[in-house]
This record gives C-alpha cells, structure tokens and sequence, in this order.
C-alpha cells in the first residue's frame, strides 16, 4: 500500500502504474468488428438501411419516437438548434462548465450563447441562475447532462413552460441516465448525444438527435443532407432523380458503416452502464471517510446516473499544491486523469466576442479544484484500486 512517505514519480519515485490508464475508452467487440465487416461487403456504404436501422433503435432505447443520425455530437447539437429554428438576435442559455461545442452551436447560426452558472456540488447548469438570464431574447436553454447526471429538468422545465421557450438537452454525456423514472433522451424536446470513442457507446465519430416531434425529425433529416428532402435510398426506392434544396443544410450524414458499428453497440449499453456504476461505487467507497482532500460530485435523488466521467473536486485549502500539480504527479503515477472543462467563455474565441472573467464565479472557482478520475467499462475493479492508491500517495504527499 501506498504510504504519504513514499516518493511520488513525479520526483524520481516509482509509479503506481508504467502503463497509463486512460480516464475513457471504447470498448470493441467481435460481433461490432462482424456488423461492420457485413456492411463493409454490402451495397450501402452511406446512406442506405442501417442508418434507418440504427436511428429506430437508438429511439426505442431511449424511449424516444423519432432520432436522427448525424456524423458527430457537435452537428446534433448544431441541427438540433436548427430545427428549433434558433437564428440571429436569439439568446440561447447554456452552463458555462461543458464542452465548447454547446455553445458553438448557438454561434454557427448567429444566436448568442448566455452563460448560467453551475451548482457548485453537481456542475450542472443552476436554474436559479437561467431564471435571472432569461429576457426578451431568449429561445432556448440547453442544460448538459454533466457527466451522465440529467441536468434538473423539473426546475428548468418550470421556467419554460408557457414562456415561449424551448428545453433542449446537450445528452452527449447521458445515454442510459435517468431522470424521474424517465430515460434521457425522453424528457426534453430534443436531446442531441454523442458517439466520439469515449462516449457511452461509439460509431468513432457521430451523433444523434432524438425527440418525439415529427416536423422537428423531418427538418434534422433535410439539414444532414444539404437541406435536401429526400435522400438517395428514398430517391432509389421511388425511381425517382429529381429533388429539392429546401433549406441551406450541410453534409452531416452518419454513414452505414458507423451505424453497423452503433448498432451492434447498443444492446450492450445497459451492461456498461452498470459497469461504470460499478467502478464509481468503488471510488465512493474510497473516498467516502473524508480522509482525503476532495468531495465527488453529488448525486441528486431520482437520477439513475450513467458516468461518462467520475468528477472529484480537490479541497485545495488543505493542499499545498494547485490542480496542475496534482494533475501533473497523478500522470507521472500512470493514472490518466482529465479535466471537464474550462469554462467556455474563458476561451480566447470566446474573448473575442466579449466574454470574460467574473461571467459565473461558482464555475470559474470549481473549475480550478475538478480532476475526472479513470472510468470506462473494461476498466477492472484493480485498476480502480491502482487510481485510489495513486490518489491516497499524490494527494496525501500534498497535504497541508
Ligand atoms: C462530446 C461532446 C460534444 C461533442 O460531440 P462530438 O461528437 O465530439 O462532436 C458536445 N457536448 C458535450 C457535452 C460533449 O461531451
């Protein structure tokens, strides 16, 4: 076992770890390699039936009537919003604490993303804070289901309903959360997820939207596709080659191939969840005596968590170093620790546009405490042990 005395390898000292643990990764299987290899040999590379095929299952799992297939999480969100018909003069509210492409979003159609502030204990979006934003502008807020936890959909709903105002979830985090008995991906209005590799399940790179409004589907599909209202299995199917831009769309088709690789994922979704479940049950055993300088994130009642990213937030008065520090000396011990996310605003891009310091003080001030710990489904319960042990050695060599 680790002792405080122990040199930390970040000095010279042995790591707890020579290999490092990523905080996540995708897990591939025989039959994901079979699915793709099968359309890999078929007709339709793009654009042909297990896009269909994946988007009905997708819908069905998260309970859903309608998801729409993208090529990554950024252009859900990006068609999403479109749909929703955000444009220029709209004000589209967002947690400051998330990744960028949340807000990039409400800027590729010319809305102006408003930053609300985070609970400190969950890093989900305050709807306390939303509620003073809201204005004239406002058309949308997206609350981002931060690390698998479902953003508080009861609150928020309570300041949009009959408001004018659209919910929307950023999901990437939350497939196979739950809300209240609901699963994510049935609560808001549209809910856009992810399928970058560390995601709860991967096409490499995609996305989805799901929702439960027909027209909202309809336009997701025109905008994937050119903003053209017909594909090209439609067009083959009908023997037709005539057909219609309707709407300035891009080309943000998820190709068959990625769908036979989601689809083969999906039923196995369940199963990782209650991994990673699993591996953070570990870590809260670890760390639940307080012995340690840190907190993890809550956990709300009613949520069904599904932990994209176990967070922790270091208690820096009683640490002699900073996060980088601690960051730096957790890496040199082998364990892959991450940090979600800088808030957006604090980006130069952002900068530029006029965004600055002292925008949300809780999730500027948290961001300097928050490491995300290791968690994906092949992790083993030892390799959890090796990031409790490396936090014990790092945290207790820094100890004030
Ligand atoms: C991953 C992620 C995205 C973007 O997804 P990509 O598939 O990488 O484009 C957007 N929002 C959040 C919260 C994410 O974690």
């Amino acid at each position: 076992m680790g002792t405080i005395s122990e040199r930390l390898a970040i000095d010279g000292g042995t790591p707890v770890r020579t290999a490092l643990l990523p905080y996540g990764r995708q897990t591939i299987e025989d039959a994901d390699v079979a699915a793709v290899e099968a359309v890999l040999r078929g007709d339709w590379l793009t654009t042909g039936p297990t896009v269909a095929a994946f988007e009905e299952a997708f819908a069905d799992f998260v309970g859903a009537r309608f998801a729409v297939a993208v090529n990554s999480g950024t252009a859900a969100l990006h068609a999403m919003m479109f749909a929703l018909g955000i444009g220029p003069g709209d004000e589209v509210i967002v947690p400051a604490i998330t990744f960028a492409a949340t807000a990039n979003a409400a800027l590729y159609l010319g809305a102006r993303p408003v930053f609300a502030d985070v609970e400190p204990d969950t890093l989900l979006l305050d709807p306390a804070s939303a509620a003073a934003l809201i204005g004239a502008k406002t058309k949308l807020i997206a609350p981002v289901d931060y690390a698998g936890h479902p953003a508080d959909h009861i609150a928020l709903s309570a300041l949009t309903a009959g408001a004018g105002i659209t919910l929307a979830a950023d999901a990437c985090h939350a497939l196979g959360a739950e809300f209240d008995g609901r699963r994510v991906g049935s609560i808001a209005k549209a809910s856009a997820f992810s399928f970058h590799p560390v995601k709860p399940l991967t096409t490499a790179e995609g996305g989805m939207v799901a929702t439960d409004d027909p027209d909202l589907a309809e336009r997701m599909r025109w905008f994937r596709n050119h903003g053209i209202t017909t594909d090209q299995l439609q067009r083959q199917q009908q023997g037709a080659f005539a057909y219609d831009m309707a709407v300035l769309g891009y080309n943000y088709r998820l190709s068959d191939l990625q769908c036979a690789l989601g689809l083969a994922q999906l039923p196995r979704v369940h199963g990782w969840t209650e991994r990673r479940r699993r591996i953070a049950a570990l870590y809260d055993t670890a760390f639940a005596d307080g012995a340690l300088p840190l907190a993890p994130l809550a956990v709300r009642p009613g949520v069904r968590h599904a932990y994209h990213l176990y967070v922790v937030r270091l208690d820096l008065d009683r640490l002699t170093a900073d996060r980088a520090r601690i960051f730096a000396a957790l890496r040199a011990e082998g364990i892959g620790v991450n940090v979600h996310y800088r808030p957006v605003y604090l980006h130069s891009h952002y900068r530029g546009l006029g965004y600055g310091p002292g925008l949300c003080p809780q999730a500027e001030q948290v961001y300097e405490a928050i490491l995300s710990l290791p968690i994906f489904p092949a992790m083993t319960d030892d390799d959890a042990a090796q990031v409790v042990l490396a936090m014990g050695k790092v945290l207790g060599a820094y100890r004030r």
